[in-house]
């Protein structure tokens, strides 16, 4: 029989399973806030977002991959700034209070607190629907942040890794003719996106706008073309493929590949004179970079075909008080 736990139980394994060698930590979990030392001569960089049930992840995805997710997605946050994560928050509101579920949570949490160095240094744990909220918080050197404005006409238009894959292996787990299963491979597309930390990092001094790809390339490029005050041309047949997506035709392919959310790539504006680097990040990185388009004088975006032809994609991404248009 599990053992009865209460909330001061479960912070306590969350304490323990997921600490990891801290940096500034002057004071951790079991205070009433944490007191942090930020790196000398940096800034600041916070981060939020939540994951509820059912909106942010199918109610049957695994707890290693909700824990693994609610810190990917606040990391990829602090890669679009270029900065350096240190710390985290997390805010569980958990239906129940099971000890076998969240030993599962704070693995999938761990797997990736480790490698990027991540203390958690508190939180809140409350009964309720299922919700994790996760604040990160990072540094950076003063004034050289990525940000939504600074894309010029002229840039080159660069997205990392494959996109569209998320979003179809969502569309694959509703369809209810799928008797095959996914492969873990396919699965991970949705549930362990690889925050891009370290491409933010090197794209310091050298890109001229980025953000993160999390409602879909094409709406998500709408902000950065609305920050910056530019247009854009993307071509069609520039975007990267993920296998999941090689064998739908052309327009299916590249509504997912436009439109499809939860990827977690960077895209990225760069001025052509740094068009080299690219090879250089590619190869450190081992990350795929791909040149899709360029940032032009104007408003909007215009997607170009193969043929020349102007595409015009389904929808334009997804707004959680809106509608798909
Ligand atoms: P308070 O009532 O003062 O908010 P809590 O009892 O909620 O304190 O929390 C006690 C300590 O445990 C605090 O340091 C808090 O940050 C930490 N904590 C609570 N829940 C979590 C969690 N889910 N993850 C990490 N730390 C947590
Ligand atoms: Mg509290």
């Amino acid at each position: 029989m599990a053992e009865p736990v209460n909330e001061f139980g479960l912070i306590q394994q969350i304490q323990q399973q997921t600490s990891v060698p801290a940096t500034g930590v002057k004071l951790g979990i079991g205070d009433d806030a944490a007191v942090l030392e930020i790196p000398a001569g940096r800034h600041l960089v916070a981060a939020t977002d939540t994951l509820n049930a059912g909106v942010h992840f199918p109610v049957d995805t695994s707890a290693f991959n909700i824990g693994y997710k609610c810190l990917a997605v606040n990391l990829s946050d602090l890669a679009a700034m270029g900065a350096t994560p240190h710390w985290a928050l997390l805010s569980l509101s958990l239906p129940g209070a099971d000890a076998v579920w969240l030993k599962s949570f704070t693995a999938g949490f761990k797997s990736l607190a480790l490698p990027f160095n991540v203390a958690l240094v508190g939180g809140d744990t409350t009964s309720g629907p299922l919700s994790i909220s996760v604040t990160a918080l990072g540094s950076i050197e003063p004034g050289r942040q990525l940000q939504r404005c600074g894309a010029q006409p002229g840039d080159l238009i660069v997205v990392s890794g494959t996109v569209g894959g998320a979003a179809r292996v969502l569309d694959l787990l509703h369809e209810t003719l799928l008797h095959k299963t996914l492969s873990a491979d396919d699965q991970n597309l949705l549930d362990r996106p690889q925050p891009r930390v370290t491409l933010g990092q090197a794209l310091v001094g050298h890109a001229s706008a980025c953000i993160d790809i999390s409602d879909g390339l094409l709406a998500d490029l709408g902000h950065l073309l609305q920050a910056s005050g530019c247009a854009a041309t993307l071509a069609t047949g520039a975007l990267p493929i993920p296998g999941i997506l090689a064998d739908l035709a052309d327009e299916q392919r590249w509504t997912y590949q436009l439109a499809g959310g939860d990827d977690y790539e960077l895209l990225f504006t760069l001025p052509v004179n740094q068009q080299v680097l690219l090879k250089t990040w590619s190869k450190e990185l081992d990350i795929t970079l791909s040149v899709i388009g360029t940032i032009e004088e104007g408003e909007g975006t215009r997607c170009i075909a193969p043929d020349g032809t102007e595409f015009h994609a389904r929808k334009a991404g997804f707004d959680h008080f809106g509608n798909e248009s």
